[in-house]
């Protein structure tokens, strides 16, 4: 059963995403908006971010670079609001074609039947109303975000089939249904906006000028764009915990102010399921308005 319309103090909102850092750019404003508005969060990182970069070596080794990017999400959630924090521990496939998609513990070698079913257990605790993952592309397409897509809409599917992981109801869990499951994306406009900033600032683009119209989401099939514009600083500042990953001399680092913020002030998603949501569609799309009318939130 689904409600129309739901008090954000009730809801229970869900991100499941591959490695600590993929929340802030993408939802990092979204979630300081719901936790300032009294919603449960829970964030699901699949992997520790093994294989990352490693901006300053002075941060991590290879070998403690996992440890150090859970320690790094931990402040970034804390900085933003959200509470309830856990992670799956699989290891970081790494970018396509490298020998780390095969070591064993990678996520993209785990049993999908098991990270689902880990999804499931969390979704029939948390019963969330709003499912939120990765698009199925992966956004730049690392394998560790195109696993989780399918692995999350899987698991959104089955939650509420009593026939699904029965082991965990005859434990305390009841079957859950959640109502609305986004896929966080980037629409086509948004790269080509990018592009133009980084040339009128005379930053070479990390993409060539062709090749920009076919990155992100065709703009028709973005369903849902929030203005986080009030939540900027705790996005930037979440963003900004995530050390190991802040590369200083990296082109967007080099972008004049105002234009990285017009680059994070908006959110972008596209509804995935169920197909006759009706009035819940823009569910997310509702919060900004609403926000805007209550000012005095950080
Ligand atoms: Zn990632």
């Amino acid at each position: 059963m689904r409600r129309s319309a739901h008090a954000l103090e009730d809801m229970s909102v869900l991100l499941a995403v591959a490695h600590p850092d993929d929340e802030g750019f993408g939802t990092g404003g979204v979630l300081a908006l719901l936790a300032g508005r009294g919603a449960r969060l829970t964030l699901v990182c699949a992997t520790n971010g093994d294989v990352g970069e490693i901006s300053d070596p002075a941060l991590a080794t290879p070998d403690t670079l996992g440890q150090v990017r859970q320690a790094e999400l931990r402040r970034a959630m804390a900085v933003t609001g959200v509470h309830d924090l856990r992670f799956l521990n699989y290891r970081d496939s790494g970018m396509a074609g490298t020998d780390d998609n095969r070591h064993a513990n990678a996520l993209m070698q785990a049993p999908p039947d098991e990270v689902i079913g880990r999804l499931v257990d969390v979704m029939r605790e948390t019963r969330p109303q709003v499912v939120i993952t990765h698009d199925p592309t992966g956004g730049y397409g690392h394998p560790d975000h195109v696993v989780m897509c399918r692995h999350v809409t899987a698991a959104f599917r089955l939650a509420a089939d009593a026939a699904a992981y029965p082991e965990q109801l005859a434990r305390d869990s009841q079957t859950w249904h959640p109502g609305l499951l986004y896929y966080v994306c980037f629409p086509r406009s948004f790269f080509r906006r990018m592009w133009q900033y980084l040339r009128e600032a005379g930053i070479r683009p990390p993409f060539a000028s062709d090749e920009v119209d076919t990155l992100g989401t065709p703009d028709d099939e973005v369903t849902t764009v929030v203005d986080v514009e009030p939540y900027l600083a705790t996005k930037i500042a979440s963003l900004n915990c995530h050390r190991t990953q802040i590369d200083p001399q990296g082109p967007f680092h080099k972008l004049p102010t105002h234009r990285l913020h017009d680059m994070m002030r908006n959110e972008y998603f596209t509804l995935a399921l169920p197909d006759d949501a009706g009035a819940d569609a823009d569910l997310l799309g509702r919060l900004a308005p609403a926000a805007a009318r209550q000012p005095g939130l950080p």
